[in-house]
């Protein structure tokens, strides 16, 4: 699919332009860059007097509730409990001009959100991830070259007739800082670090950002990382390294799997490894699997496989077994990744 970056930027800021009730969306297990995105746009847009709702399928992390105006969201879980469209849902919620989804493309990515956007006379995406399969119908502003959504979105703000303040710019660097991981991972360009020096002349705050997304975290997770890293286990000669957290571990520590954040980049640091990988069974019988890479090795690529995405770095998708089971499955596909990118 060939997408015209700026003809759909004049469509969205002619969209923005007409409409009055925008909802904005972000993915299903929200991360800095999706709450961010949607934060600072929800922000502009108030400014120049849209009514703006915020609804997304998951609460917002606990990291991220320094950032202003993040008790706007709403839940899409509390408005569509049986993950089904619901008569009369326009009646609560109302119907919107305009829904933007923010740092995702497809639909199934917005869970139990995604039956807002049928309340919508339009849609459109602001993303940086590769295009999967599915992908939702309408205005879209996707350019995977970007490290973060938050940076697509710092680099068209003006031409979308938006302007910063010290919130916004909080915002937006939050969803920049969390995608690069503090800016160190590969994505961190000229460009990110050339939004970050803007984002702080207009009030950022890097030293708050990271203090509450990485540098503080209840003992809950501590002790979840006491487990992961109890349980690290290496393959093909120590280039693939990984870990588990039994469905168990999450009662024993008191855990929920906001508390797994960044456990995965723990495991990482092992000097060997170039794929490595946390698996986590936070409900009896479904894990997650966070999958992340160095260098050249495409670790999207090979969640697709198992019906998960990502980016080439980052990647993560779910199996519906118990968590051996999952490594069992997943483990020669990244065993597979490391033999084929290194030959
Ligand atoms: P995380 O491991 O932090 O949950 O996810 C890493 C990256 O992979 C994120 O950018 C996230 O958007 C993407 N990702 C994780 N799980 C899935 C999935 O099941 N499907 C898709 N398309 N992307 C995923
Ligand atoms: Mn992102």
């Amino acid at each position: 699919m060939s997408i015209d970056f700026d003809t759909n930027l004049a469509a969205l800021r002619s969209a923005i332009d007409v409409s009055n009730r925008i909802v904005i969306i972000p993915h299903v297990n929200p991360d800095g860059d999706a709450i961010g995105s949607a934060l600072a746009l929800s922000h502009a847009l108030k400014k120049i007097g849209k009514s703006v709702a915020l609804i997304g399928a998951d609460e917002v992390p606990k990291n991220l509730r320094f950032l202003p105006g993040w008790e706007d969201f709403q839940s899409a879980r509390d408005l569509f409990p049986n993950d089904e469209a619901v008569d009369g849902a326009a009646a609560t919620v109302g119907t919107f001009d305009l829904a933007i989804i923010a740092d995702l493309s497809a639909p199934t990515r917005l869970a139990h959100a995604r039956h807002l956007l049928p309340l919508a006379k339009q849609i459109a995406v602001i993303d940086h991830h590769e295009l999967g399969d599915e992908v939702a119908e309408g205005i879209l502003l996707i350019d995977p070259s970007y490290s973060a959504t938050a940076l697509l979105l710092f680099e068209v703000w003006d031409r979308l007739g938006l302007e910063l303040s010290a919130a916004i710019a909080q915002c937006l660097l939050t969803g920049i800082a969390t995608d690069t991981g503090g800016f160190k991972f590969q994505n961190t360009d000229a460009k990110s670090l050339h939004a970050a020096a803007e984002l702080v002349k207009h009030g950022a705050d890097i030293t708050e950002i990271h203090e509450q997304v990485w540098d503080r975290k209840p003992l809950s997770a501590i002790r979840l990382l006491a487990v992961a890293l109890a349980n690290i286990q290496v393959a093909a000669d120590g280039s693939v390294a990984y870990s588990r957290i039994r469905n168990s571990d999450y009662a024993t520590a008191n855990a929920t799997d906001e508390d797994t954040e960044g456990i995965v980049n723990e495991i990482g640091k092992l000097d060997s490894a170039i794929v490595f990988a946390l698996f986590r069974e936070h409900s009896p019988g479904r894990v997650r699997v966070s999958v992340r890479s160095r260098g050249e090795i495409d670790v999207a690529q090979v969640c697709r496989a198992f019906g998960g995405g990502g980016h080439k770095n980052a990647a993560g998708c779910t199996f519906e077994t118990g968590v051996d089971s999952a490594i069992d499955i997943l483990l020669p596909a990244l065993e597979g990744a490391v033999a084929s990118t290194s030959r």
